[in-house]
C-alpha cells in the first residue's frame, strides 16, 4: 500500500509503550525519517539495520520529522545525533519539550494524582522520565525547523498535509499524503487508544482531532503503534467509540450517587499499573468534558474530590 519511496520500519514489538514505527522517505539526497523510535540501544541498532537493508546508512539521514516529543518517538535521537546533524522538524509547542524533556512532567500532568491523594507507589516526586527510563529512555533534541500546524510538509517528492490532533500531546502531528491516500496518524489512532491528559489537549482536543482525521479522504492508515490498515474511517471511528464507551462507564459508576475521585479512578481503571499514570489523568479529561456539558459536577476541596452526576 505504501507509495514508492516510502517504507515503514516496525520494531519487534510496536504496541505502546514499545518503540514507535519509523517512516522513511527516500529522495535524491538520502532519507527523511518520521520519528526515530525509542532510546534503547538495541532499538537504534535495528533502525540502522533497516536503513542498511535499503542500501542506506545513518549518514544519509538529512531530515527528521518528529510527530511529538515523546520518548517512544524521539528517544533514539540520543544515538542519532551523535552520528549525524539532520534538520529536525517539530510542532512549535513540542519544541521546548524536546529541548528540555523534564517539562513533560507538566504536559503529562504528573502532579494530578497527588492532588487527589492518589499515590499507590509512594512516590516523592513523580518523574515521567524516570518512569520511562527502563521502558523507553527519552532524549533531548533541538528542533531546527518548526512545522506549520496549518500547512504542508514537503518531504522527498511528497507533499504532506499537516493535521494536528491534540489530546495525547498538544503538538501531535498526523500527516496526509493525498496522491496515495496515506494517512499517518502517529499516536492519534492505532492498535490501542493512546492515553490523554488535561495539559496535553484533553478529551475534547482528542475528539476534535479525530474529526479532522475523519474528514480526510484517506485510502489507508499508518499508525505509530500497530500495523498498516486498509479501513481508515473504521479505525478512526473505533477510537472515537472507545473514548465514548469510557465516558459511558464513568456516568454509569455515578448513577447511584456521588463517588470520590480516587475511588472513581480505581473503578474505571482496574489495572494497578495505570493507577497513577495515566488512569487519573484520563479520568480528569472525561470529567472536564462532562462538566462543560453540564452532565457532572465535581465538588469538595480544591480540585473537586467528590464527583456527582447531574440530572439532565
Ligand atoms: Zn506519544
Ligand atoms: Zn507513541
Amino acid at each position: 500500500m505504501l507509495p514508492d519511496g516510502i517504507s515503514l520500519h516496525r520494531d519487534e514489538e510496536t504496541i505502546w509503550p514499545a518503540s514507535a514505527n519509523v517512516l522513511m522517505i527516500r529522495d535524491a539526497d538520502g532519507a527523511v525519517l518520521v520519528d526515530v523510535g525509542c532510546g534503547k540501544e538495541e532499538v537504534y541498532l535495528r533502525l540502522k539495520e533497516f536503513l542498511s537493508s535499503h542500501g542506506l546508512s545513518v549518514n544519509d539521514v538529512h531530515t527528521v520529522v518528529l510527530t511529538h516529543a515523546h520518548p517512544d518517538h524521539m528517544g533514539a535521537m540520543r544515538f542519532l545525533l551523535e552520528e549525524v546533524s539532520p534538520r529536525v522538524f517539530l510542532h512549535p509547542v513540542e519544541i521546548p519539550l524536546a529541548a528540555e524533556p523534564s517539562r513533560l512532567n507538566r504536559t503529562f500532568d504528573m502532579d494530578l494524582p497527588l492532588r487527589y491523594g492518589i499515590n499507590p507507589f509512594n512516590l516523592d516526586k513523580p518523574d515521567i522520565l524516570e518512569y520511562f527510563s527502563n521502558l523507553c529512555p527519552m532524549s533531548r533534541a533541538d528542533a531546527t525547523h518548526a512545522i506549520d500546524p496549518d500547512g504542508e510538509l514537503e518531504l522527498g517528492r511528497f507533499r504532506f498535509r499537516v493535521i494536528v490532533t491534540p489530546g495525547h500531546a498538544n503538538g501531535l502531528v498526523s500527516l496526509f499524503e493525498p496522491e496515495s491516500g496515506m494517512l499517518f496518524t502517529a499516536d492519534a489512532v492505532g492498535d490501542v487508544v493512546a492515553w490523554y491528559s488535561p495539559s496535553s489537549g484533553g478529551l475534547t482536543g482528542f475528539l476534535e482531532g479525530l474529526e479532522r482525521l475523519a474528514a480526510v479522504p484517506a485510502a489507508f492508515l499508518v499508525p505509530s503503534h500497530g500495523e498498516v490498515n486498509g479501513s481508515p474511517a473504521r479505525e478512526i471511528a473505533k477510537t472515537r467509540e472507545r473514548l465514548l464507551r469510557r465516558e459511558k462507564k464513568i456516568l454509569e459508576e455515578l448513577a447511584a450517587g456521588p463517588v470520590p475521585f480516587p475511588e472513581l479512578a480505581a473503578r474505571v481503571f482496574k489495572n494497578p499499573m495505570i493507577a497513577f499514570f495515566p488512569g487519573p489523568q484520563i479520568l480528569r479529561c472525561h470529567l472536564d468534558k462532562l462538566e462543560a456539558e453540564g452532565k457532572v459536577r465535581c465538588r469538595g476541596e480544591e480540585d473537586g474530590r467528590l464527583v456527582e452526576a447531574l440530572q439532565t
